[in-house]
């Protein structure tokens, strides 16, 4: 397969320690794309090489194009290891960074947060390079944001309460379509965009975990992500090929017990079609 999804990580904000944050490389042809750079980022890309995901390079050196869903920290915190590791690991090329209004800011904040770094590594006597540190943040709005040989990459709005300005992407090669939802209730652009494609990566939350009273609240849930209901009625109209959940919500901030089952079963119970619970270094 030319074009292939690697779940880098499939948490949300709690830290548990067998989901790294947000993060998913779409490989085609041997290039990386990666979406959001949770916490962990560049571990559990070493991990997905030593995994024989050879296209990323050690330490994350060959990615290079970088889209954003929003500014979120749980998909933001891995900002500064997503800028400097691969750098000190040797990327000569500037990272190419899409996304949301409030990009350019936070990259300016980051690269001053780590100025005294940056001389040290370039002025001293291990001296790195003068360009891999560096960043172009573009600030998108919906529509194609990217295009390259390999790929087109559409944005489109999400929904996600008060972070207004918020992606979900759509990924277009020659052999598959993908789109990732990013954190975000239901929209109708999410089924218009992904209608029939290849795969289709979706957040969602269990309606055990909602019932069950654990923070965050039903109305936080139901105004910035998806049920397993939701998801069910989404996938139905747009019959994805396969159907990944990621950035599951648990029973909430006290417990870390894994339901991802209880989550699949809640969406099979209105969807026939093939789903599966994404965990970190899987692969599509
Ligand atoms: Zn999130
Ligand atoms: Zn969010």
């Amino acid at each position: 397969m030319a074009t292939k999804v690697v779940m880098l990580g499939t948490g949300n904000p709690r830290p548990e320690p067998a989901r790294s944050g947000p993060a998913t490389a779409i490989v085609v042809n041997d290039t990386p794309y990666l979406v959001d750079f949770g916490p962990g980022v560049i571990r559990r890309v070493a991990a997905a090489y030593e995994k024989g995901v050879a296209a990323l390079g050690y330490g994350g050196v060959n990615i290079k194009t970088v889209l954003l869903t929003h500014l979120h920290s749980d998909h933001t915190a891995g900002y500064p290891d997503l800028i400097f590791t691969p750098w000190v690991m040797g990327r000569k090329a500037p990272l190419a960074v899409y996304g949301p209004k409030g990009i350019k800011a936070m990259t300016e904040h980051v690269l001053k947060a780590w100025q005294v770094d940056i001389e040290a590594r370039t002025t001293g006597l291990n001296q790195h390079n003068r360009t891999g540190w560096q960043v172009n943040a573009h600030e998108i709005v919906p529509g194609v944001v990217y295009r390259d040989g390999n790929v087109t990459i559409t944005a489109f709005p999400a929904r996600h309460e008060e972070m207004v300005d918020s992606f979900s992407y759509r990924f277009e090669s020659a052999d598959r379509i993908v789109v990732i939802s990013g954190d975000t209730a239901p929209t109708q652009a999410l089924i218009d965009h992904s209608r029939g494609c290849d795969v289709l990566i979706h957040e969602a939350y269990s309606m055990m975990a909602c019932r069950s009273g654990a923070r965050p609240s039903p109305e936080f849930r139901r105004r910035h992500h998806t049920s397993s209901a939701e998801l069910a009625e989404i996938a139905n109209q747009v019959r994805p090929g396969l159907l990944v959940t990621y950035h599951r919500s648990s029973a909430g901030e006290e417990t870390a017990t894994p339901e991802h089952d209880v989550l699949i079963e809640e969406i099979r119970r209105d969807y026939k079609g093939r789903v599966v619970a994404a965990n970190d270094l899987d692969i599509f």
